[in-house]
């Protein structure tokens, strides 16, 4: 049995267990993904004998807060991360791929991937977590998952918790991965569109660490994904490729390969200020960026918040 179980292995998930870890706690993460990344993920595809990868979630980070800088300082030196000019002077990207820090993180802790979390209970012996045909058991549970998701899970077992996680509201956002046989004309390796449809688009292979073909990522704006939220994955990506060669006025090339990833929970609106909750009494916890700000810093400071929630009642259980 686990001291703790962290429900989400993204970066608030793996920040709080880190810190737990370092501090003597038996830490069991608990991830339904089939691999680390969360929405730093990155996904991998062959285009005419290459493989090229591609950011679909997470874009780039930052690296304010002193103590995240030092975390930061700690993946470059390892060749986990490094500095993206092309997104601006503090921008810095996983490499070879966004997800490295999170597979980094994840590598001395004991994280279970493909385990989903269905149900939670509170047991004389503690918490309780049913997880397809796994059952898990620990004194305190954190569930760093969205907030759509952690309303859900929480509904029962902690009212209050799920009531504050429910009252968020995340932006989705469709994400398009196109790779071409030659560089497209367009001089630049990013494109910000303040106003709809593409908010975002990204040379994928000329980021730090990267190599083979020409590879774009495109973010749909929060309008238009809405928009074309039911849509199959193979007609919104020519949609939005569409939309992408209009707003950049790059002449339309037909991609050697085309696919999307439909982000149902992208990006929240964010509880500024909040950090993290743990609820001491029931030995239960909720950290993510929609605690903090809906960015990767946001998630590991609230990720971190949590994790010092847990040690001062630990500490103040036992003084
Ligand atoms: C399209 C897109 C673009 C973005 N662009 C940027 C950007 O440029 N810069 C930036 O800083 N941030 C960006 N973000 C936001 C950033 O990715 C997030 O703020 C951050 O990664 C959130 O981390 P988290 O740990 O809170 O959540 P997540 O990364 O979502 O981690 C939650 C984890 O919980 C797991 N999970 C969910 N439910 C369960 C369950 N029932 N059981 C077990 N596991 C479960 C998931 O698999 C996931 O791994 C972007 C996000 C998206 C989607």
């Amino acid at each position: 049995m686990a001291d703790i179980l962290i429900i989400g292995g993204g970066m608030a998930g793996l920040c709080a267990a880190t810190a737990l870890a370092e501090a003597g706690q038996r830490i069991i993460v608990i991830d339904k993904g089939r691999g680390p990344g969360g929405r730093m993920a990155a996904r991998r595809a062959e285009l005419a004998g290459e493989t090229v990868s591609f950011d679909h979630g997470a874009q780039y980070f930052t690296a304010r807060d002193p103590a995240f800088r030092e975390v930061v300082a700690a993946w470059e030196a390892s060749g986990a991360a490094a500095r993206w000019p092309a997104a601006g002077d503090g921008a810095w990207v996983g490499t070879p791929g966004m997800n490295t820090p999170i597979r980094a993180m994840a590598q001395p802790l004991d994280v279970r991937w493909g385990v989903r979390a269905d149900a939670l209970s509170r047991t004389a012996a503690g918490w309780r977590v049913a997880a397809g045909e796994q059952t898990f058991t620990a004194a305190t549970v954190l569930v760093a998952v969205p907030a759509e998701q952690a309303a859900v899970l929480l509904a029962d077992a902690a009212p209050d918790l799920a009531m504050l996680a429910g009252g968020v509201e995340s932006a989705p956002c469709w994400a398009v991965m196109a790779g071409f046989p030659a560089p497209l004309p367009y001089t630049h390796d990013t494109f910000r569109g303040d106003t709809a449809p593409v908010s975002w688009a990204a040379r994928n292979s000329a980021k730090p660490g990267r190599s083979g073909a020409e590879a774009w990522v495109i973010h749909a704006s929060p309008a238009r994904s809405r928009e074309l939220i039911d849509l199959p994955k193979d007609e919104a990506a020519k949609a939005l490729l569409a939309d992408f060669f209009a707003a950049t006025g790059v002449a339309p090339a037909v991609p050697q390969h085309l696919d999307a990833h439909r982000w149902l929970y992208a990006l929240p609106e964010a509880r500024k200020g909040e950090g993290a909750r743990f609820d001491p009494a029931l030995g239960i916890g909720i950290a993510g960026d929609y605690l903090h700000s809906p960015r990767v810093e946001g998630a590991w400071l609230s990720g971190r918040a949590l994790a010092q929630a847990v040690l001062q009642e630990r500490v103040a259980s036992t003084s």
